[in-house]
């Protein structure tokens, strides 16, 4: 069984997401590109009947216990939070030819059937402008789980995630903030 890399857990507005990414060290691990699902189990309807910390342990159990993984996505994205499962200078684990090179980022909802709330929506844009603009990646490369050819969620992250929508708003925040500095060496 591989070891569990354990999880953050913790939930963040907007704002103090933007500000957590320049927390983390990414000094050992850094994406290529972003991977998008969608929850699909649970619906957005149904999230919220737990609160967001307990849905944090019981997706914990789920992919450690369950699954014996080493870990899950980074990101699950709320109407009103912005969750940090596993840490984002690890791989996660959710869409298997590309788990070494992405990070993985849920949006919480079954985007088939439910329509995207425009809270889920801001946050989603808002989280992917702050993680490409932390570690300088291009947005244009962002994928939709379903295009992973081994995997078997053939319509993750749903119809009503349009991939060329999240790409535009995510460009348009970046043109809105100046690039990091490169300067900062990456090394140990
Ligand atoms: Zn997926």
């Amino acid at each position: 069984m591989p070891e569990w890399k354990g999880i953050v857990g913790k939930g963040f507005r907007a704002d103090e997401f933007d500000e957590y990414v320049k927390t983390v060290k990414f000094d050992e691990w850094k994406p290529s590109f972003i991977v998008l699902h969608n929850t699909a189990i649970p619906t957005f309807a149904d999230w919220h009947k737990h609160p967001g910390e307990e849905r944090m342990r019981a997706l914990e159990r789920y992919y450690r216990d369950d699954n014996h993984w080493s870990a899950g996505p980074h990101l699950f994205v709320a109407d009103d939070l912005i969750w940090v499962f596993t840490p984002l200078n690890v791989p996660g684990v959710h869409s298997p030819s590309w788990n070494r090179i992405a990070w993985g980022v849920e949006l919480v909802g079954d985007y088939d059937k439910e329509p995207m709330s425009q809270e889920v929506r801001d946050n989603a844009i808002a989280a992917l402008t702050s993680l490409h603009w932390i570690i300088g990646i291009d947005p244009r490369q962002i994928r939709l789980h379903r295009e992973d050819t081994k995997t078997t969620h053939k319509h993750c992250p749903g119809l009503n995630m349009v991939k060329d929508d999240v790409i535009n708003l995510v460009v348009a925040a970046l043109t809105e903030r100046p690039p990091l500095s490169v300067a900062a060496p990456i090394s140990a």
